[in-house]
């Protein structure tokens, strides 16, 4: 979605948000999609959703936002009391129609929708191997091996196929799957993508984020469990704890950035966590200034742990335009930074003469950072202390997370004092890692902190980091 964007280009982007619900009697269509409503930040580029009527699965997908790719009309035309639905930016794959999800296949035990949100990493070796053994593959996407696993292991149960998919994959996978007569959540066993449950009267609910819990009116009941299945078909609710990793490894970069300050998971309130992460920065950067400025949206809350803890004044010394949109169209090269005030302008009344720190979450290539520093001095501060509340980006992510590939993370060829320079800043202070898993106490352990420390939970294949995927 981002091609044209300013802001969000430079940050790390979440590949899909996936919602689930069982519900006889409800509109499950439409809460399906209100569901996608609320977890859009997570993908924007593609959007589907499938409804089972018991018999038979309809699926409506297209690219663009759900308010793009859905209307009344094709909302009305589902039937059905189970819903699964998808919202996508690609990862792996590339960004067309065939990709976007849920996946729809026939198999020996009928009709299967699947939804998925991370990366394998082992994806190259078992598409070679599926390729072997006579499987045709129409997407280019990870979540096709998944289901031609699904659909090879036709003896036993379904859940029986998925503990067997669920051996032969490694990496990142949060799925919610219907098929005609039930919905299954399953949360790989490291745990990296998040997925709860919830319900709503009799119905139950499965999504990436509470948020979207809370959207379509259901009751947060707990996270799936790392390694977990859940069944809920006219029986009720079965779980089974099938796999279990080495370890929990949260992606913490969901506390960061990616998910929505309003989502609670795996036992942490997003905002909570953030707002810790700013008082945590403010303790390890004790800069004599006068004000505390967020990058709006991703460092306001921050921003607000850092004022509440160094005392400084908190303010909004830059204002977001909130109607540029997708379509919005990049300024030309002799007007680059023509784009960033676009997006955002200062506040020359908060600033003038004020030493200023400016809090954002993350800098990925550090492009956009520079603009919002020598846009904050022009309007007269009189210095610019910028503070990350992450450590830097060093290393790419494998499981899901959009992070740019390594040569284009300015913290893995520069150190602090060279970005420093290159965005313009007076100061330059990034959360430091043992401060950022402070702020999780005795759970942090629980958290995979690769793209900040190289230690990556599950290995990762020399293909898959020299970014080969064997359909692209
Ligand atoms: Fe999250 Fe970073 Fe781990 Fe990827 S490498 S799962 S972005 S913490």
């Amino acid at each position: 979605m981002f091609k044209n964007c300013i802001v969000e280009c430079d940050k790390p982007r979440d590949e899909c948000g996936v919602f689930g619900i069982y519900s006889p009697g409800l509109d499950v269509a439409r809460l399906t999609y209100y569901g996608l409503y609320a977890l859009q930040h997570r993908g924007q580029e593609s959007a589907g959703i499938a409804v089972a009527d018991g018999s038979r699965i309809q699926l409506h997908k297209g690219m663009g936002l759900a308010s793009e790719v859905f209307s009344h009309e094709n909302l009305d035309s589902f039937q059905g009391y189970i819903g699964v639905g998808h919202v996508r930016y690609s990862t792996t794959g590339t960004s067309n129609l065939v990709n976007a999800q849920p996946l729809v296949f026939r198999c020996s035990r009928g009709m299967i929708g699947l939804a998925h949100n991370g990366n394998l990493t082992n994806v190259n070796e078992l598409r070679s191997q599926l390729f072997l053994n006579g499987s045709v593959f129409q997407s280019s996407t990870d979540s096709e091996v998944i289901v031609n696993l699904i659909a090879r292991y036709s003896q036993g149960s379904l859940v029986d196929s998925i503990i067997k998919t669920m051996i032969d994959i490694r990496g990142a996978y949060s799925l919610v799957i219907l098929t005609e007569k039930s919905l299954i959540g399953v949360r790989d066993p490291y745990g990296f993508r998040p997925l709860c449950l919830g319900r709503k009267g009799d119905a139950y609910v499965l999504a990436s984020e509470s948020c979207a819990l809370d959207t379509v009116g259901a009751e947060f009941i707990r996270d799936v469990e790392p390694g977990e299945i859940i069944v809920i078909d006219k029986k009720g609710l079965t779980s089974r704890k099938v796999l279990q990793g080495s370890r929990k490894a949260h992606c913490i970069f969901e506390y960061i950035y990616l998910a929505r300050p309003d989502t609670s998971m795996d036992g942490f309130n997003v905002n909570k966590v953030r707002r810790e992460m700013g008082r945590q920065l403010a303790r390890e950067y004790p800069v004599d200034a006068d004000i505390v400025i967020p990058v709006p949206d991703s460092g306001k809350t921050a921003a607000w742990g850092f004022a509440l803890e160094s005392g400084m004044a908190y303010e909004e010394g830059l204002m977001k335009n909130r109607y540029i949109g997708r379509t919005f169209i990049q300024p030309v090269q002799s007007s680059r930074d023509l784009g960033v005030k676009l997006k955002l302008n200062p506040v020359r009344d908060v600033l003038e003469g004020k030493k200023v720190v400016v809090v954002d979450d993350s800098i990925v290539r550090g492009t956009t950072s520079g603009k919002i520093v020598n846009m904050v001095r022009e309007c007269g501060a009189k210095e610019v202390h910028f503070c990350l509340s992450s450590p830097p980006i060093i290393k790419s992510c494998y499981y899901g997370i959009d992070t740019s590939n390594r040569g284009e993370l300015i913290a893995a060829s520069k150190n602090l004092e060279e970005i420093r320079k290159y965005i313009g800043a007076d100061g330059l202070h990034y959360l430091s890692l043992q401060g950022l898993l402070d702020v999780f106490g005795d759970q942090q352990g629980n958290f995979c902190t690769a793209c900040f420390s190289g230690d990556y939970p599950v290995g990762v294949p020399d293909d898959v980091v020299n970014g080969k995927y064997a359909l692209e």
